[in-house]
């Protein structure tokens, strides 16, 4: 049987965590706890925490400590995570939240956090050439060469760049992960904690890469 994992993974957005996280999620057989995902959940449903989250992420900023704190903390204690592990994703984002989790996992300390690490203007590249269909959100990537109005071609909608997607807003996020992110880094790299993963490449590729990671912090 093949042993679960304890695992964070960081990254800036666009490195391509959300797909490497499913891949990890399967091969070690433990949930993929995407902190972006529970929020959104919250923000669908309009629960207290979702509306709160929703202000503060229309406005490019990242939710809080003590929420996110709570949020995880519940999900860890669920059957699945205590039994096989979690790979975390979007958690930690502070040293605060860092130390948090430390506590919350006590005798099952995470086995190792990777930075999956692409470079930020290849991230910007990838994530300004997103567009979506507005009507049945199928994705697209923009090579500049489109005919205007793009139209779905699935649906027949109008294929939009999403407003969060513009350089702006993405390089407000960049900026402020980066400044969060830092001191997290430095504080996992210290305690011997930290592998950096090469983010380029084919998913087959990085897979391998991670899985290596993982593998050999618990030799
Ligand atoms: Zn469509």
């Amino acid at each position: 049987m093949i042993p679960g994992a304890r695992l964070v993974i960081l990254g800036r957005q666009g490195a391509g965590k959300g797909t490497q996280c499913v891949r990890l999620s399967r091969h070690y057989v433990v949930p993929h706890i995407s902190t972006g995902d529970m929020l959104r959940a919250a923000v669908r449903e309009e629960t207290a925490l979702g509306k709160m989250a929703r202000e503060i992420m229309d406005a490019g900023g990242l939710v809080g400590d003590d929420i996110m704190i709570g949020l995880v903390a519940e999900r860890l204690k669920r059957a699945d995570a205590v039994t096989r592990g979690y790979i975390l994703d979007g958690f930690p984002r502070t040293v605060v939240q860092a130390d948090a989790l430390d506590d919350i996992a006590g005798e099952r300390p995470i086995d190792v956090v990777i930075d999956l690490h692409v470079d930020r203007d290849v991230v910007l590249q990838r994530i300004t050439a997103r567009r979506v269909c507005r009507d049945c959100g199928t994705n697209y990537t923009a090579t500049g060469f489109e005919r205007q109005p793009w139209i779905c071609e699935v649906c027949g909608g109008d294929v939009l760049q999403r407003a969060d997607d513009h350089p702006d807003a993405v390089n407000r996020r960049l900026d402020l992960y980066e400044t969060q992110t830092a001191p997290l880094i430095e504080h996992y790299e210290t305690s011997g904690r930290l592998a950096v993963v090469d983010g380029v490449g084919s998913p087959d590729q990085v897979f391998k890469r991670l899985t290596l990671a993982v593998n050999s912090s618990r030799t």
